[in-house]
């Protein structure tokens, strides 16, 4: 079987001391293709030379909105002079987060417009990350029109109609797994299989508390999916690498 996980940080330093023995758990569990999302010097680094030994990873490069204390503008200069070196396969993960910091909106906005401007600029989808800011993200990916995926989604059918709508597909972490995720498990069942993604954010959401969470632990969420969606893990494993691949050409 084939999985794909749509959004981990496999460059964190909490990676550090055994990333290739949580790399060697990921292959051997059938986790071969993952989006790697780089937010730092540090993870960049480590990430690049992740992607050039597995050609099922994919490189995203960006400024993470919970990141913006200290939001020079030369930060994006920056960036794109990463994008230049590196070659991401994608933008991410950028966004809007109001819940963790309401105190840089203003900062967010600007970041995340400047950054899907640099996406369009390079034809690069990208990965988003949106925390009690629906409204103004939808507005701003209205405005400026790319494509890439939606990470981590937890909100409602309608609102995830107008992602879609506005060139974005919708990926599922392991919220899903808790017993009062109701509303995501409403969007799995609706939303057409092409538009699905199914991601970890590891090391970060684990369903286990004081648990590093890790790729190979996808399985669970691929499991609940496939329960949700009424399908077998072979299909909806199949659906998913055909996404994970449209998404990249
Ligand atoms: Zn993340």
């Amino acid at each position: 079987m084939k999985y794909c996980d749509a959004h981990c940080h496999l460059g964190s330093g909490q990676f550090d001391n055994d990333r290739s023995e949580v790399i060697d758990r990921m292959l051997a569990s059938g986790v071969r293709d993952a989006i790697i999302i780089c937010c730092s010097e540090h993870d960049l680094i480590k990430g690049a030379m992740l992607r050039q030994e597995h050609p099922g990873f994919r490189l995203a490069l960006s400024i993470h909105p919970q990141d913006l204390e200290d939001s020079r503008e030369e930060r994006l200069a920056e960036l794109q002079r990463c994008i230049e070196t590196y070659h991401p396969d994608m933008i991410g993960e950028t966004g809007l987060d109001y819940y963790s910091h309401p105190h840089t909106k203003e900062a967010q906005k600007h970041f995340f417009i400047s950054q899907l401007e640099l996406a369009r600029q390079y034809h690069l989808p990208v990965n988003i990350h949106i925390r009690k800011a629906s409204a103004d993200a939808l507005e701003i990916l209205k405005a400026h029109p790319c494509r890439g995926i939606i990470h981590s989604y937890s909100g409602s059918v309608e609102m995830a109609e107008l992602y879609m709508k506005a060139g974005y597909d919708i990926s599922f972490g392991a919220s899903i797994l808790f017993p009062n995720a109701r509303r995501p498990r409403e969007v799995i069942a609706k939303i057409p299989l092409e538009r699905l993604f199914i991601e970890t954010d590891a090391p970060y959401q684990s369903p286990i508390r004081n648990h590093r969470h890790e790729p190979a632990d996808i399985l669970r969420i691929y499991e609940e999916t496939a329960r949700i969606r009424g399908i077998s893990i072979e299909q909806l494993s199949e659906a998913v690498y055909k996404n994970f691949q449209r998404i990249f050409n």
